[in-house]
């Protein structure tokens, strides 16, 4: 890439050209370029939603990401949906991803624009992902400076699958810019894991209504013929023990109380963005199998520092809390490989999980009595 203002860059990007920073001609005409070139994948919608899945190239203009796009535009559900994430979002980047975003966040307040023609609106980038799909928006409970869809992409015959998690997270960012989960600054840890359990709720409903849509379309009758739905639960208890598309095996529960504790420790000591990353390396690299991971399920557990060379307890609650996520995942893994497993050896495993960190008010939802 040729070196550029990068500002200028954005804010074009932005669309945001009014606020009085022009990119140069030629910047414009390499842009339009790349907007209209065959490479350019077809739009789920017309404006800026679906603008944020183009860019993202999660597909090409190719059979696959024609038929794709035709499968969810076959949905009156995902249109009408995708019509008003259209009018609720701006796109972070236009045709072209290849530079750094530090100086648009000076643009936002809260996640929303705050100047040009898309003033209000929220930002979103959709982006490719290799540790889970899911929708983070910007706000109180999460650092980012916009809201972000990251898809971990399904293999490409998996047409169903595909349009599945594209109806999933696209029903995330619906539910959350129609403004449905405005909770109070001061909410609870309860008040938001009861709203995220709604909310995913929610958009599984919305998910299998899209894909039904979709599978019974006329399209939909030729492509997805094979293809069967693949939408989790809508019981409470099932949704909380199941896994979260994060990367690693943690149930939605642990998932929810670890990133509550992460960000939390992220704010009271306001670490910044290097730091976490080297928090993150650091705790990735610890080596698990120093001790029975059982013995990792209390508060402070010991573990092995490979650069210290010896054993210490944890001094950072992020890095804890980071750790747990990899305790856990581990603990899981083996625990899905035994051969004999019960019902009530999974509750087991979810109790000693809680008990190592949950708060006493977070448990889980009893399961129904039906197997
Ligand atoms: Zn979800």
């Amino acid at each position: 890439m040729r070196e550029r203002n990068r500002f200028e860059r954005e804010v074009h990007h932005l669309g945001l050209r009014e606020i009085g920073v022009y990119p140069s001609s030629e910047e414009i005409e390499a842009l339009k370029e790349r907007e209209t070139g065959n490479q350019t994948p077809p739009r789920l919608a017309p404006g800026q939603f679906g603008k944020a899945w183009a860019v993202s190239m999660l597909y090409k203009n190719d059979d696959f990401g024609r038929n794709l796009v035709k499968l969810l535009k076959a949905s009156p559900s995902f249109v009408k949906m995708a019509e008003k994430l259209d009018q609720r979002y701006a796109s972070l980047w236009e045709g072209d991803r290849d530079h750094h975003i530090t100086e648009v966040p000076k643009l936002f307040d809260k996640g929303v624009i705050t100047t040009g023609r898309f003033q209000g609106r929220r930002v979103l980038e959709v982006r490719s992902s290799e540790s889970g799909s899911f929708f983070r928006p910007f706000g109180p409970f999460s650092t980012g400076s916009y809201d972000v869809i990251q898809i971990d992409k399904p293999a490409q015959w998996n047409l169903g699958g595909w349009v599945e998690l594209i109806a999933h997270e696209s029903a995330h960012a619906f539910i959350f810019a129609a403004g449905q989960n405005k909770l109070p600054l001061n909410a609870t840890l309860k008040a938001r894991i009861d709203e995220s359990i709604d909310n995913e709720i929610l958009t599984r409903k919305i998910e299998a209504k899209v894909f039904s849509e979709a599978k019974s379309s006329s399209a939909g009758k030729k492509l997805l013929d094979q293809f069967s739905s693949t939408t989790g639960s809508f019981d409470r208890a099932v949704v909380e023990r199941d896994f979260a598309e994060i990367g690693w095996l943690n149930t939605y529960l642990e998932t929810f109380v670890l990133e509550d504790q992460k960000l939390e420790a992220i704010r009271a000591q306001k670490l910044d963005d290097s730091t976490v990353q080297s928090l993150n390396a650091q705790v990735d690299a610890i080596p698990l199998g120093k001790r029975p991971l059982a013995t990792y399920l209390i508060a402070y557990p010991e573990f092995f520092d490979p650069q210290q060379n010896k054993f210490r307890k944890f001094v950072s609650q992020y890095a804890k809390a980071r750790f747990f996520n990899r305790v856990l995942d581990a603990r899981w893994r083996e625990f899905n490989n035994r051969p004999a497993k019960s019902r009530d050896s999974e509750e087991n495993m979810l109790k000693q999980h809680a008990a190592a960190f949950f708060p006493t008010q977070i448990n889980y939802t009893k399961r129904s009595t039906k197997p």
